[in-house]
């Protein structure tokens, strides 16, 4: 079942796939990865495999249960668009996402040339929210760019965890913009000025 989120902003975690594997620096310290293992360890049902990718079919009706309007995360444990998911598994994802108009599905990807590809041919549940991951500025800004490719009502960055200056960042079409350093013992260290340059350009006044 899911389990109660601790990222601040949202409500419950949605987890039909498990694992992942690294793809860039943002990666480096990677939550999911410690967690499930401490999850395997403990014999968790779901983490058999550890941080291995492993679908989780049994899950993929989870939010029908689940009158509650609800915010949830989809996938905080793993990447939906990752490349050993196939199509035919999201596309179940989302169409318990459609099949839920009472709840908000937020979805985050390293992975968006995969989302773009996804989406080229299939439309976006209105309940659902796309969002890509910026780290940096060659594996971070291009994502932004696909991401811009695909129809959701709201899109979204997680600049998280900002790991260098981003220099000209474009933000047109971009509804929601999150961004942090890294936490814990090995954390990289953020600094201020690459938060407040991170800002929609006013427009020039007539
Ligand atoms: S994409 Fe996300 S879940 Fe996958 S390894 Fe990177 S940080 Fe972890």
């Amino acid at each position: 079942m899911a389990t109660n989120s601790r990222i601040e902003w949202t409500e419950q975690t949605w987890n039909p796939t498990v694992g992942c594997t690294k793809i860039s620096p943002g990666c480096k310290h990677c939550y999911a990865e410690s967690m499930a293992m401490r999850l395997q360890a403990m014999g968790t049902r779901g983490y058999e495999n550890g941080f291995q990718l492993t679908l989780l079919p049994n899950r993929l009706e989870e939010p029908i249960r689940r009158k509650i309007p609800t915010v949830y995360f989809v996938n905080s444990m793993s990447d939906v668009f990752h490349e050993d998911v196939p199509f035919d598994y999201i596309e179940k994802i989302f169409d318990t996402i459609a099949k839920t108009p009472q709840h908000t599905y937020q979805i985050l990807t390293k992975r968006a040339d995969r989302l773009a590809e996804f989406f080229a041919q299939r439309s976006v549940p209105s309940n659902a929210w796309l969002g890509v991951s910026v780290e940096d500025q060659k594996y971070g800004l291009p994502r932004i760019d696909y991401l811009r490719m695909v129809d959701a009502k709201i899109r979204f960055l997680s600049i998280e965890p900002l790991l260098e200056h981003l220099g000209e960042i474009n933000l047109a079409e971009i509804h929601w913009v999150i961004v942090g350093g890294e936490s814990g013992p090995k954390a990289r260290p953020m600094q201020k000025e690459w938060v407040d340059d991170i800002r929609v350009p006013t427009s020039p006044r007539n």
